[in-house]
């Protein structure tokens, strides 16, 4: 079974699936360790680099970027770091200015990239380095999103959030102490963003159900356990102890691989995530920040749970039951948001956002199902939803 096998034994090699695919994952090195900088180092000498560029924000400069150039200077290899900085008085953002910028800055020259950051940094570094025609690692400083192992850079292009297509990055690197002092909310978004798979898995099993679609059992299996690991380190999480939090970067990188080895986001991702996207399109084109990804994903997960309870018993097939009490208590347990209230989603919004959450993906989710097939389901729930959260 691909679950067997430990994080870093299945990278790199063709999986013969009982599923009937083959599954690869293009990613040659894994390493969480409390060395994993050095060994980062180690890695991309090995790979014989003449310069390297490093990509970072202003804070993960101070944590990481500044040591990692001097590390690699002194191991005789010529580094530009780019600190991407924020617009306007607003947080760093993956949209075309901000990936403008860090073309017209950089020299080019580089024969491979480093990312040093989180989900902002690698989204960028993905797409700066795949365009430039070379690989790139990642040395991620925060468990604040699954997006590591991805081949897809999810951009603000035009006012507009797309997946981009990218490329994986050949290294995940990141060590404990540095992730266990991540700001808070971006452990609590990794924690969240990992809850979410919850909904994910049960509505690749309601697409299997109801529409024959293709499903690994494996993958689920793999993505699941990788969540069960985590929803036992919520307390862990909470006081950031190392393990816990090792354990959700752990199952961030493992959902991130799920998705690489079956070709899409099937397995991490489902309506939960595409109401998120809807609140996120809509403080753009208003210009206010929004939540980070993973603490609207824990949100979303309880909205969604609480949205199959209303409807389930009118669907043709019978669904996975998962409390939205219980994921809320989880939630809570790790010290994440769980109502659309405490992230400043206004009735309307949700409103609209259940409507028309299914616009936002072309997967089959239960919100493309009743906005097919039974609209005046979803507008009922919709209501029902809108009543418990705001009246
Ligand atoms: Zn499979
Ligand atoms: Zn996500």
């Amino acid at each position: 079974m691909l679950s067997d096998l430990k994080i870093n034994e299945l990278v790199n090699k063709d999986y013969i699936c009982s599923c009937g695919k083959t599954h690869r994952a293009d990613i040659e090195r894994i390493d969480l360790s409390e060395n994993a900088i050095v060994n980062a180092v180690e890695y991309i000498v090995s790979k014989r680099p003449r310069v390297i560029t490093v990509i970072c924000d202003e804070n993960t400069y101070v944590i990481a970027g500044k040591s990692f150039g001097a590390m690699l200077e002194t191991a005789g290899i010529e580094t530009e770091i780019h600190i991407i900085k924020g617009r306007n008085g607003l947080n760093v953002a993956p949209d075309d200015a901000h990936i403008g910028e860090v073309f017209a800055r950089i020299s080019g020259r580089a024969d491979m990239y480093v990312a040093v950051g989180s989900g902002v940094v690698n989204d960028i570094t993905r797409i700066v380095s795949h365009r430039a025609g070379k690989n790139y690692i990642v040395f991620g400083t925060a468990p604040s999103m699954d997006g590591y192992a991805s081949v897809t850079s999810s951009l603000v292009l035009n006012n507009i959030k797309e997946s981009i297509p990218g490329q994986c990055p050949i290294g995940i690197f990141g060590q404990p102490d540095i992730l266990k002092n991540a700001p808070f909310e971006m452990l609590t978004a990794g924690f969240g963003d990992v809850i979410g798979k919850y909904n994910a898995i049960r509505e690749w099993k309601f697409g299997r159900d109801l529409i024959g679609e293709h499903y690994c059992p494996e993958i689920v299996d793999l993505v699941e356990k990788a969540v069960d690991k985590c929803v036992d380190s919520a307390q862990g999480l909470k006081n950031r102890n190392e393990e816990a939090v090792i354990s959700v970067m752990e199952a961030l990188i493992l959902a991130g691989m799920a998705m690489g080895l079956y070709g899409n986001t099937r397995p991490a991702s489902g309506a939960e995530h595409h109401i998120v996207h809807y609140w996120d399109v809509d403080c753009i084109k208003r210009g206010v920040e929004h939540e980070l990804h993973g603490n609207s994903v824990g949100i979303g997960t309880v909205v969604i749970c609480k949205l199959f309870n209303i409807v389930k018993d009118k669907l043709p097939v019978e669904t996975e039951a998962i409390d939205p009490d219980e994921i809320t208590r989880i939630l809570k347990t790790a010290g994440c948001k769980t109502s659309p209230l405490e992230a400043g989603i206004e009735r309307d919004l949700l409103k609209r956002s259940i409507i028309n959450g299914h616009t936002m993906s072309s997967k089959f989710t239960v919100l493309k199902y009743l906005s097919e097939e039974n609209p005046d389901l979803l507008e009922f729930a919709a209501e029902a939803l809108c009543k418990e959260y705001y009246n």
